[in-house]
């Protein structure tokens, strides 16, 4: 008999749940047609949790967050809550649950789908058939490091204070992750970091190197992060996975997202230790701007998901055929407004959902 995935879904406010209405139609779907099964539960997160609960996380709702499998996490915040205190401000809750969870890996693909190859600010032929995935340690380095702060000195001068630190076991597990991907994978990890002027990126480079070593099929190079960032647009296809610190991965991550074109095209996972603690995201935040509208993008949710499937939930066929669907509407010419280009069909984020379910259905048969 198949496993039963359990996953709790926190819409949380804006376009969340909007696009998370979407992926519960594709989960619906691989329930009835393709025998997963799921024990889903829902709760509220971010403004919403504040409005019901009088914070942003609740504590039932982190217990459950660490009892299942995985999490599917819409977006949180807006003006509404703009003035709360901001221990319970709607982004606290989600850097709570990344804490809590101790989610250290931050998945980040850049994939370009072949009809949206013009939608990008390099030239196609860069960009078409791109495939990298960039893993980012999220609970270390120069943003949680000690010393920090701001201090008057004698001489009138103000001085700030980051450290940028990391400990072997840190590197380590991070590496890991991006090892046991390329595997899986085009076999190759570029590891970035600034080895040339800082101690900690020599350690970096060091322990990585370690690492390598119980993956002799993996080719690994290093390369500094100003170099990545430049090769990144200069020619993004030589990368498979790339493996960098918190602050370089921050940067990095929004570089190559933009090779692909929009927001609303862009999925993430954070990861905790195997099997504990797992969160899939869209990049995207709640866009306040759009949200009840009914025109927001549902693609960086539903792409989430599949990599709920593909990295939690060990059902790749699944992700294939969700990813495979998502590329099949975005041929068909059908664009929700943020990818809208003259002569292609303009759709609501309902029909974009339901069009990549009769994608998946196609496709199928
Ligand atoms: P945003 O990502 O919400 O929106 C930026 C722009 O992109 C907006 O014009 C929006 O309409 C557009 N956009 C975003 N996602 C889209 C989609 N799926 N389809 C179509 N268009 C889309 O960023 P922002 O405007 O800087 O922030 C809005 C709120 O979201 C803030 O309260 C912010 O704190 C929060 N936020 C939350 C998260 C998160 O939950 N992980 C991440 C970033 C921002």
């Amino acid at each position: 008999m198949s496993k039963t995935h359990s996953m709790l879904i926190l819409p949380g406010d804006g376009i969340g749940p909007e696009a998370m209405i979407e992926v519960k139609k594709i989960v619906t779907w691989l329930e009835e047609n393709k025998d997963i099964k799921f024990d889903l539960s829902e709760d509220h997160v971010g403004g919403r949790a504040y409005d019901e609960y009088g914070t942003s996380l609740a504590d039932h709702t982190l217990e459950k967050a660490k009892e299942v499998d995985a999490v599917m996490f819409g977006a949180v915040g807006g003006p509404k809550w703009d003035g709360v205190a901001y221990d319970k401000r709607p982004e606290a809750g989600l850097l709570k649950l990344r804490k809590e969870l101790n989610l250290f890996a931050n998945l980040r693909p850049a994939m370009c789908f072949e009809p949206l190859v013009d939608a990008s600010s390099l030239k196609p032929e860069l960009v078409s058939g791109l495939d990298i995935m960039i893993v980012r340690e999220l609970t270390g380095g120069v943003y949680f490091g000690e010393p920090r702060g701001i201090t008057e000195l004698s001489n009138g001068q103000r001085r700030g204070v980051n450290t940028q630190v990391y400990e072997t076991y840190e590197i380590h597990r991070v590496a890991h992750v991006a090892f046991d991907l390329a595997r899986k994978r085009n076999g190759h990890v570029t590891s970035v970091e600034k080895a040339n002027v800082m101690e900690s990126g020599l350690l970096w480079r060091e322990e990585v190197n370690v690492i390598a070593k119980d993956y002799p099929d993996v080719k690994l190079e290093h390369m500094y992060a100003d170099n990545c960032a430049m090769q990144l647009v200069r020619t993004p296809k030589q990368f498979d996975v790339i493996l960098t610190d918190n602050l370089f991965g921050d940067m990095l991550s929004d570089i190559a997202a933009m090779l692909t074109g929009s927001l609303g095209m862009l999925p993430s996972a954070s990861l905790g230790e195997a099997g504990k603690g797992a969160l899939y995201e869209p990049v995207h935040g709640s866009a306040p701007d759009i949200a009840g509208k009914g025109i927001a993008n549902p693609i960086a949710t539903i792409l989430s998901f599949a990599m709920a499937l593909r990295y939690t939930f060990d059902e790749p066929l699944a992700a294939d055929l969700i990813e495979n669907a998502v590329n099949e509407v975005l041929a068909n010419n059908i664009r929700t407004a943020d990818i809208n280009q003259p002569g292609m069909t303009l759709v609501s984020t309902g029909e974009m959902g339901s069009h990549i379910v009769a994608a998946m259905e196609k496709l199928s048969n």
